[in-house]
């Protein structure tokens, strides 16, 4: 091992005697920590001697003279200098650490010229780096978060790593004598080599290995076990309530907060556990260590604990809820937990608890607004909400309902489930099981005189009849509908069993709504390749993200929605009493001026806020529209 060699080499220069390399070797192992920073920290040798000795034995270039170095480059005064220099020498500190420390120089100005000295490269990001897994495969994880570093690239040979301390030259001896390679060096910022571990080798990573590592006999067993049998080899309510477990899912729900995710899958397969989280709708491997699988049944249970589930119960599916502070600020968890073939499947959804949204947030477009103002001042009718799971319809409406909620009128929800509460609105859970559907909870809220109602959503005749009934006594009611577009909502409740004249007279309007993502604000770009997009998009200018640290390299931040809104206008009811098809009402809509989910799309793809890609994955051009109910 390195460790020895270090000692012997102190020995032969006579820096140290040999009962003082034991001591601090014994100390090493007991903290955990590098030899030479023992060495260090023992005052048995200057961080200088130690690093020139080293340098001399890996023929390395030594550079003694780093504070000069600094001040003839201009970047720092000889009197910080000094002082810098004193406060090493009095804390027994390598120079350059106390100079970062003391922020005399900046990281990277500091890095670069470290690596002119020493002659090697110098990256100042990571991000754009593609590491290969079958590096990441080669290299595990408790080596990397053990040295601090990053492997790049293996040619041969010779492995290239991303290090952010050259002082640390064991390092580079420790790695070629462990993994086999010769080792090239890359200086890069401390976060840079952190951001790049995180991606590679997952969240949490670090709390994995340390609580892997704790007891290598007990793992060891572990992995000896058949994996069949890896929920009975531990005492699942007591690791779930170990510190390091606790922090595990801390961090997972922590990092998925600020990832701005909407939830947070845990899948158990044979050899691994995949960690995903939604972002603006479309799901990220978060890359866990495989070693992760034998904490999963831990993890559950303590998901288990916080949201007061049965820990014990594993062969059924449950559903619980939790409220919890990460980072000062409440979210709502709702989990979802169901067994799989190799273990428990958890889907945690996040929520904020309070939902602080405007009309304008969610989107809607001034021409759009005004209509919508309109709808929400009529003292009657429907307005149906459309568009696919996911599609943001009850955000919408929480939305109306919000900025309808005035102390003169009594607003009342019936859903399932009740996704967020919203301040002095009555809000009821639907429960099929005992009976308390979409319609009798319909039923029994009419005897509480509400003005306007939330059916969360209408799928069946009963619900329906009862919901447009409902308006034409004198209420206002808002619902959704399953359907792909505006104009298909009409033949939806046609198809469901309403008389045409009841849909004529009740029904305000149908909206249909999509999500698309936001072209992240910091890093929009203007795209130079229009000509080769399909026509709507290439007559104004276009843009897109091109990936930057707030985005975490996506090119999209957030979502917005598009809509299409069509008013049952007079020349509209006259097509419903006739029955006509979602293309015929869709026609004349579009004559009397209805913009369709495309043309919305387009616009804001003009307006800079979203791209082409986005418009065309959540939309059908004009011809392909289809007049089916989604399935
Ligand atoms: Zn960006």
């Amino acid at each position: 091992m390195a460790r020895k060699r270090i000692g012997e080499l102190l020995v032969d220069k006579g820096l140290m005697t040999r009962e003082q390399v034991e001591t601090a070797l014994k100390e090493s192992q007991r903290r955990g920590e590098l030899i030479g920073k023992t060495m260090i920290r023992l005052g048995l040798v200057s961080g200088e001697q130690l690093l020139q000795v080293l340098a001399e034995q890996l023929g390395i270039a030594f550079y003694p003279n780093l504070g000069q170095l600094l001040v003839s480059k201009g970047l720092a005064s000889p009197q910080q200098m000094e002082a810098a220099l004193r406060e090493s020498q009095r804390r027994g500190e390598i120079l350059g650490k106390t100079i970062l420390r003391m922020g005399v120089v900046a990281e990277e100005q500091f890095l670069q010229v470290l690596a002119e000295q020493l002659g090697i490269t110098f990256a100042p990001s990571l991000k754009e780096v593609q590491v290969a897994d079958q590096l990441i495969k080669v290299v595990p994880a408790r080596f990397v978060l053990h040295y601090k570093f990053m492997p790049l690239e293996l040619k041969g040979t010779v492995m290239k790593v991303a290090v952010s301390d050259p002082m640390a030259v064991w390092v580079t001896e420790d790695l070629r004598l462990n993994l086999g390679y010769d080792i090239e060096r890359v200086l890069a910022p401390e976060k840079e080599i952190q951001a790049a571990i995180r991606r590679y080798y997952g969240v949490g990573s670090e709390t994995v290995e340390q609580i892997l590592t704790r007891d290598v006999a007990g793992r060891e067993a572990r992995e000896a076990q058949d994996l069949a049998k890896v929920e009975e080899i531990e005492d699942v309510t007591r690791s779930a309530d170990d510190a390091s477990v606790i922090k595990l899912v801390n961090q997972l729900l922590s990092e998925a907060v600020t990832s701005r995710a909407s939830d947070v899958h845990i899948e158990p397969f044979r050899e691994r556990v995949r960690v995903r989280y939604r972002i603006d709708g479309i799901l990220y491997d978060m890359h866990m260590p495989d070693e992760m699988r034998y904490l999963h049944s831990a993890i559950v249970s303590r998901i288990k604990i916080v949201s007061k589930l049965n820990v014990v119960e594993r062969r059924l599916p449950q559903d619980g809820r939790a409220i919890i502070k990460i980072q000062e600020q409440q979210v709502d968890l709702r989990i979802s937990i169901i067994p799989g073939l190799y273990g428990e499947n958890v889907v945690i959804r996040i929520l904020p608890v309070e939902l602080l949204l405007t009309l304008e947030d969610l989107g809607f477009l001034p021409s759009e607004l005004k209509m919508l103002q309109a709808l929400m001042q009529q003292p009657h009718g429907v307005v149906f909400v459309t568009g696919p799971t996911g599609s943001g319809k009850t955000t919408t409406l929480y939305a109306c309902l919000s900025v309808l909620n005035k102390e003169a009128v009594k607003v009342v929800t019936i859903e399932d489930p009740i996704e967020y509460e919203l301040g002095g609105i009555m809000q009821f859970q639907v429960k099929p099981e005992i009976g308390l559907t979409f319609a009798a909870a319909l039923r029994s809220i009419l005897r509480h005189d509400p003005d306007i109602v939330m059916v969360g959503e209408v799928r069946d005749l009963e619900t329906a009849e009862l919901a447009i009934r409902t308006a034409l006594t004198g209420h206002l009611i808002f619902s959704t509908l399953h359907t792909n577009d505006a104009a298909s909502g009409a033949t939806r409740l046609l198809n469901i069993g309403i008389e045409p004249y009841l849909i004529a007279s009740s029904v305000n309007a149908f909206i249909s709504q999509r999500l698309v993502r936001v072209i992240c604000p910091e890093c929009k770009t203007e795209r130079q390749d229009r000509d080769l997009l399909p026509e709507p998009f290439r007559h104004a200018a276009v843009s897109y993200g091109k990936g930057c640290d707030a985005c975490k390299s996506i090119g999209y931040r957030g979502r917005t929605a598009i809509h299409e809104i069509i008013l049952l206008a007079p020349e509209i009811q006259e097509l419903i009493l006739n029955k006509a098809s979602a293309a015929q009402i869709r026609q004349r809509a579009k004559a009397l001026g209805f913009r369709t989910l495309f043309d919305a799309g387009v616009e804001k793809v003009h307006m800079g806020i979203t791209t082409p890609e986005e418009v065309l994955r959540v939309t059908e051009p004009e011809a392909l529209v289809s007049a089916q109910p989604v399935s």
